[in-house]
């Protein structure tokens, strides 16, 4: 194949290599290239570097050019290319050769001026060590006004762009200007000057507290604590890959994000932060992914290029209640220095680039997060959540990384400013859900049996995608596959299996006649419930030894499993215990709602207006982030819940919701009186109509000839959830009857399988179709699945950018064929490939009424093309077509072309950023000249002047076209 064949056919693997980074370096390295060997000239330059154009725009342009240039370009790139990108240049010569070569080459040539062009990369690296010299010199020699010197020096731009931009400068001055470059690089050079970033030797003293907070480090986070009551897992023999999204879309990076892309420049969008933001639902992972974090940069297998790392559980800083400096902080929290305290903190504040500290659980913090109070001092000592936001900001440390985790709800527009960049963690993908189940259970037969009942049971596979759950359902897999037809569907049915399961494991029924499980261990339960309810409120979640005593929590108690020894806090002298996890500190928060009679009549209306409260309202499901925090949300336990506590008590809430549904209250009849249950449940179920009619009432009238639409407000998914958990089939009715939209919008509500399965199970009982839109969440495969029980209500499905890859298209498919409503969809970047547009092809033949089909943004090339045009032949109703930003290149539009030649029905068709050249836009003319296409986009393709008239002649036959681009 030649180059310029293989430039086109590799076009997305290339845009991947010149933009995954997310960092316009690779793109500007490879220009240099280019530009040093005469393949481009000024000109191509500055057409492909635009500024403020996407650097994925700008990477097409200059795919594009070099394919025109033909052959030699190509090959010319694609050499370069393996040369810039950084893992083969780090087998590249050393900063010395490169100077000496350029000085070399610099004599031969016949100016100066030439060798800045030919030396280009090299000059570009060298540069960066002395920028302020050389422009000093060129502003002495009169080269340069001080005007130019201050926007070479612009702070918005990387030493390596500021080293191109003099370079670009000194173009238009003159041989001389550029001798005075070359002469400063070439004093430099001489003078000794080091043009390697700083080699850091750290003192002895270092090394060794180095080693004691690695050590110490490696211990704590070697076992997984979920495990502690019953055994010792290690983290590495169970720690399977969670899927990590870039939260703010980078386009062209298409691979998983890894370990080492949390610390690093991929998908950064805040240069100047220094804070990471780990985001995900609870239980999906976050403390245990900063586990991992930890281990492995104490067992020194990643992320080396940190000297030392700090870890920070806000847990525990909740309960720091002296003002601290930071040195205090970081040594008396993490690791205390034998000998040398203040040389080591100075080495610290000298080198803050080797620095990494990880802050688990911000949203356990009991403060919300401000900027409002600076402080810049690192000797000052202030409360520690004021230390923890100047470190988040940078204020204090600057340049030092910091990892953050939170629950996304609890992340305000005033941290999001601070953030280089927000990474969601979205649990378990099907084929994690899979690994870890064969590594909890040894037994391949056991594996096999669980996973065999995960696939019979959708629903449940749904729930393992948050890895809690898949622990807890892996974890009792006894009673998992003892239960035949009555397999868990619900969040609340894994939990109770749970609590069976400790419960027996402690202390085993011995005979038939013995009390039902949930009457023999009630005073335990009633005992932990009431630790648990009262924290909850008061988000309380690590508990000394007396306050065990206070709640009469006995060691019985204890050894059922439920609590762990908290590792963050526990020391010789005193012991501390924390709920297993948060969410099980809710369920028994819940199983004291349900159980005891000493329950507040008003409490469980309470607890399911948590979200109806101006200040729980910000900071709820969909538009927390979007609005600014108040002081109220700090507000104590008079007022309504805090920013802190509400997610906890909507979690309670779904579990009450789960405990009193019909199927489980019977569990109860033994423990509590049955008129005292009916009257909970009624009042849930009050509640939750109640909850929902807000919700209603809410929706704005539609403006005269629009749709009806619904923009899911904040709780409203909490809602359908707490319905799906009651699983009574008249309660989402009744709910239902009362929603008259035809458009319902979720986007960005942190929708996954779990809220599809619900979502699923609710709106099926719409009365009306209504178009479902759900762009923005992390719904993938598994979730696609789950909402097919509500396809048949949808007459249109927008699932864009939700991670979904061919295998969710085919179920989807599959079931949308046979849904009359169902006729557009809309998958804008996905995970789609040419195996999914075979069933696209069938849908078109099949439904002869289908409307609209969108597929921009994946990775479908000519052969995808090909299929859909087969599908297109047969079908008379689609009319509109959308797939920006594939690979059909020539081929693909002639398919499609041919294929649509006599529509009747087609009135938008986008096929911009497709490879597109002028052979396929001469096909294209065909389809302005015969067909009903009103509006055609071509933009940002391959077409030239040829192509260009080809479509301009067209137009002239065409009656229908409005516009063409
Ligand atoms: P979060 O911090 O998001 O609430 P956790 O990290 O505490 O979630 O995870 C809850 C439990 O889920 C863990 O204790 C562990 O049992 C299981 N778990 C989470 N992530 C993983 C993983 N990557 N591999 C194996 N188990 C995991």
């Amino acid at each position: 194949m030649s180059a310029q064949e293989l430039v086109l056919k590799q076009r997305t693997e290339l845009l991947d290599a010149l933009c995954s980074s997310g960092s316009s370096e690779t793109l500007e390295k490879l220009l240099d290239a280019l530009l040093a060997h005469g393949e481009l000239t000024w000109e191509d330059y500055h057409s492909i570097l635009v500024p403020g154009r996407a650097l994925y725009k700008n990477a097409r342009q200059l795919l594009d050019l070099v394919h025109v240039k033909g052959s030699d370009t190509c090959r010319f790139f694609l050499s370069a290319l393996k040369q810039v990108v950084p893992e083969v240049q780090e087998t590249g010569r050393s900063p010395t050769q490169c100077v000496a070569s350029v000085m070399d080459t610099g004599e031969r040539q016949c100016t100066s001026a030439q060798t800045l062009l030919t030396q280009r990369l090299s000059l570009v690296n060298m540069l960066q060590g002395c920028i302020d010299d050389t422009l000093e010199a060129l502003l002495v020699s009169g080269h340069f006004t001080s005007g130019e010197c201050d926007e070479v020096r612009l702070p918005t731009y990387t030493p390596s762009q500021q080293a191109r931009r003099l370079l670009n400068y000194v173009r238009s001055k003159g041989d001389a200007a550029a001798t005075v470059v070359l002469n400063s690089v070439q004093q430099r050079h001489e003078s000794g000057c080091n043009l390697t970033p700083e080699k850091v030797t750290p003192s002895n003293e270092f090394v060794k507290y180095q080693k004691k907070l690695s050590s110490s480090l490696s211990a704590q986070s070697c076992f997984l604590s979920t495990y502690g009551g019953t055994s010792h897992v290690s983290l590495e023999d169970i720690y399977t890959k969670g899927q990590l999204e870039l939260v703010h879309n980078c386009p062209g990076i298409k691979r998983p994000l890894g370990m080492e892309d949390i610390v690093g420049p991929v998908g950064t969008v805040n240069q100047d932060a220094d804070t990471v933001l780990i985001s995900g639902e609870v239980g999906s992972g976050k403390s245990t992914l900063l586990q991992r974090l930890h281990l492995l940069w104490a067992r020194g297998a990643a992320l080396q290029d940190f000297l030392l790392l700090f870890p920070f559980s806000c847990r525990r800083l909740n309960a720091e209640q002296r003002e601290l400096s930071v040195q205090e902080l970081l040594f008396q929290h993490c690791c205390w220095p034998d000998r040398e305290q203040e040389e080591i903190f100075q080495f610290i504040l000298d080198h803050p680039q080797g620095i990494l500290f990880t802050f688990d659980g911000l949203d356990e913090l009991k403060q919300s997060f401000s900027d409002e109070y600076r402080l810049c001092c690192p000797t000052q000592q202030a409360p520690v959540h004021i230390l923890l936001f100047n470190l988040i900001q940078g204020s204090l440390l600057k340049g030092v990384k910091k990892v953050v985790t939170s629950r996304p709800e609890a992340v305000g527009p005033s941290l999001k400013k601070h953030l280089c960049k927000e990474v969601l963690l979205t649990g378990f993908s099907p084929s994690a859900i899979d690994s870890f189940v064969r590594k909890h259970h040894t037994d391949p037969t056991v594996a096999a049996k669980i996973l065999g009942s995960l696939q019979a049971n959708t629903a449940l596979l749904g729930l393992c995608h948050s890895p809690v759950l898949c622990w807890i359902v892996s974890q009792c897999y006894k009673e998992l596959l003892g239960c035949g037809d009555g397999s868990p569907q619900t969040i609340t049915d894994v939990y109770l299996m749970i609590l069976q399961h400790f419960l027996q494991h402690q202390r085993p029924l011995q005979k038939a006649t013995a009390l039902a499980w949930p009457q023999e261990h009630l005073e335990t339960v009633l005992r932990l419930g009431q630790l648990a309810f009262d924290s909850v409120q008061t988000t309380c979640y690590v508990f000394s030894s007396a306050h065990l005593q206070m709640h009469g929590v006995t060691e019985d108690d204890v050894r059922t499993g439920f609590l762990v020894q908290s590792k963050d806090m526990s020391s010789t002298y005193s012991k501390y215990y924390e709920f297993l996890h948060m969410t099980m500190q809710c369920f028994f928060a819940a199983l004291y709602i349900v159980l005891s009679g000493n329950i507040d009549r008003s409490s469980i209306s309470k607890l399911f207006e948590t979200w109806d409260s101006k200040e729980t309202d910000l900071k709820g499901t969909c538009f927390g982030v979007c609005l600014p925090p108040t002081s109220q949300q700090e507000q104590g336990p008079n007022g309504k819940a805090t920013a802190t506590e509400t997610p906890n008590l909507q979690i309670t809430a779904t579990f009450v919701s789960g405990l009193l549904s019909l199927r489980h209250r019977n569990l109860w009849r033994h423990c509590c009186p049955g008129a005292t249950l009916e009257r909970k449940v009624k009042q849930v179920e009050k509640c939750l109509a109640k909850g929902l009619q807000k919700h209603f009432k809410s929706i704005p009238q539609p403006v005269p000839g629009e749709k009806k639409s619904m923009h899911a407000m904040p709780g409203f998914v909490w809602l359908i959830k707490c319905i799906y958990e009651m699983q009574e089939c008249r309660i989402a009715k009744d709910a239902m009857s009362k929603l008259e939209v035809d458009h319902l919008k979720l986007t960005y509500c942190n929708i996954g399988p779990v809220e599809c399965t619900a979502l699923a199970y609710v709106l099926q009982h719409l009365r009306n179709p209504v178009g479902l839109q759900l762009d923005n969440n992390s719904v993938g495969d598994v979730g696609v699945e789950q909402l097919l029980p509500c396809l048949h209500i949808c007459n249109s499905l927008y699932l864009r950018n939700n991670n979904i890859t061919d295998e969710g298209i085919r179920r989807l498919i599959a079931k949308g064929i046979q849904c009359e409503n169902f006729r557009k969809i809309a998958l804008f970047n996905n995970r789609l490939t040419d195996a999914c547009t075979q069933h696209f092809a069938h849908l078109l033949k099949a439904r002869p009424d289908f409307l609209s089909l969108r597929l921009g943004n994946n990775n479908i090339t000519a052969e995808g093309a090909r299929q859909l045009a087969d599908g297109l032949k047969c079908n008379h109703s689609l009319q509109y077509l959308g797939l920006w930003g594939n690979s059909i290149g020539d081929e693909g539009a002639q398919a499609l072309a041919s294929a649509l030649e006599n529509s009747k029905s087609l009135v938008w068709l986008s096929l911009v950023g497709n490879g597109v050249g002028s052979a396929g836009a001469c096909a294209l003319a065909n389809v302005i000249k015969n067909t009903s296409v009103q509006e055609l986009w071509l933009s940002d393709n391959r077409i030239t002047r040829a192509g260009a008239e080809h479509l301009i002649q067209a137009l002239q036959h065409n009656t229908n076209m409005k516009s063409v681009w």
